[in-house]
């Protein structure tokens, strides 16, 4: 399998046949030789250097019905909110004042903020902010919608695929979503000149070899500047809460074949892979991983934007996870930038 490790790293391709087989063939061993294999990558191409993005979460209102999701619109014990335009405002300048020079807005699918609202807040953020990058991650919406949004200033957008593979999206969703129009928002939104963030969620129920083989030759060819994955966690008041939750190990290894594939991504170590250990986000640093995402939501609604049980940082100030952050990069030898982090090929 080493030779396959190899051979990603030097031509950053894989075909869908060795893909499978390094996937469902690989050891402990060969977990770990590309797991060192590209953090050496990490290193050449970023250095020491993570990039920190400032997350807020303005609303939990949602109006898909994604089986995974603990903000699901059925999910009648989530205790809904939305922050105000000034809440959100204030997230801002305190994450400023700490030096983020990104701030992700991230939500339900919330009919409540329309285009004209999300407009306007992007034209706020970004007066006040110019020298700050922007990223939305609001999920589906047209071609116009993404278009109004790129002209309003916002510069990058995350929208997880969540599986490539059709029949394995429908059964993580609704029937009225589709994996289909979900790829093609994510091509609208690379057209439109947004750095874009997909990614896939890590060991959700019925994920199989071949699904994840999709995931990949997916990623490789939409070439996204950003990619988020982290393990699938049961959340207790949705369909799939008796279900198990994605490996650390699984999430660390791809991680790293992401890192030998796309040597110049932006790659989180992301929440869920620091809830299901304690040194999740380390470990995800050292396979590869150079951005993390701490958490500037005001600590009255934290709990509510619970997608999965058990998500950590729910108590603390925005402060105190910048510094946490950079207490356990220092740690690994890394260092948190305040730079806007954008996404460069050398
Ligand atoms: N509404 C936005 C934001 C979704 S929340 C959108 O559609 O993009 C951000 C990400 O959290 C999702 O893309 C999904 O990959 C992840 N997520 C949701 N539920 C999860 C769970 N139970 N375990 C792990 N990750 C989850």
């Amino acid at each position: 399998m080493k030779n396959l490790i190899d051979k990603l790293h030097q031509e950053n391709f894989l075909s869908a046949e060795e893909f499978h087989r390094l996937l469902a063939n690989r050891s402990q061993e060969d977990e770990e030789y590309a797991r060192n294999l590209a953090n050496q990558v990490r290193q050449q191409v970023h250095g020491n250097k993570i990039y920190v993005r400032g997350l807020i979460e303005f609303t939990n209102y949602c109006k898909n019905d994604c089986f995974y999701c603990g903000i699901r619109r059925s999910n009648r014990e989530a205790q809904r909110y939305r922050l105000t335009e000034e809440d959100i405002m204030t997230c801002c300048a305190e994450g400023y004042e700490l030096g983020f020079r990104t701030f992700v807005l991230q939500g339900g699918e919330d009919p409540f903020f329309t285009d004209e609202k999300i407009v306007h807040l992007i034209q706020e953020i970004k007066k006040k902010y110019p020298d700050c990058a922007l990223t939305l991650s609001i999920g589906e919406k047209s071609e116009e919608s993404y278009r109004a949004f790129r002209e309003a200033g916002a510069d990058r957008y995350l929208l997880r695929h969540e599986t490539a593979d059709p029949r394995h999206y429908r059964r993580l969703h609704p029937y009225e979503m589709s994996c289909e129009h979900r790829k093609n928002c994510l091509r609208t939104l690379k057209k439109l000149g947004f750095q874009t963030g997909a990614g896939f969620m890590v060991g959700s129920p019925l994920q199989t070899i071949d699904d994840l083989v999709e995931d990949f030759l997916f990623l490789k060819d939409l070439d996204p500047e950003m990619v988020g994955i982290g393990p699938f966690i049961p959340h207790k008041d949705t369909p799939f809460a008796e279900e198990r939750r994605g490996g650390l190990e699984d999430t660390l290894f791809y991680l790293a074949l992401l890192r030998l594939m796309l040597p110049y991504v932006l790659l989180p170590a992301t929440t869920a892979l620091g809830t299901i250990h304690p040194k999740g986000r380390e470990m995800g640093v050292l396979s590869g991983a150079n951005v993390v995402m701490p958490n500037l939501s005001p600590v009255s609604v934290r709990k509510k934007y619970m997608l999965y049980d058990g998500k950590i940082c729910t108590g603390d100030e925005s402060a105190q996870c910048r510094s946490c952050l950079s207490g356990r990069m220092q740690q690994i030898g890394c260092e948190i930038v305040t730079d806007r982090g954008d996404y460069k090929k050398k």
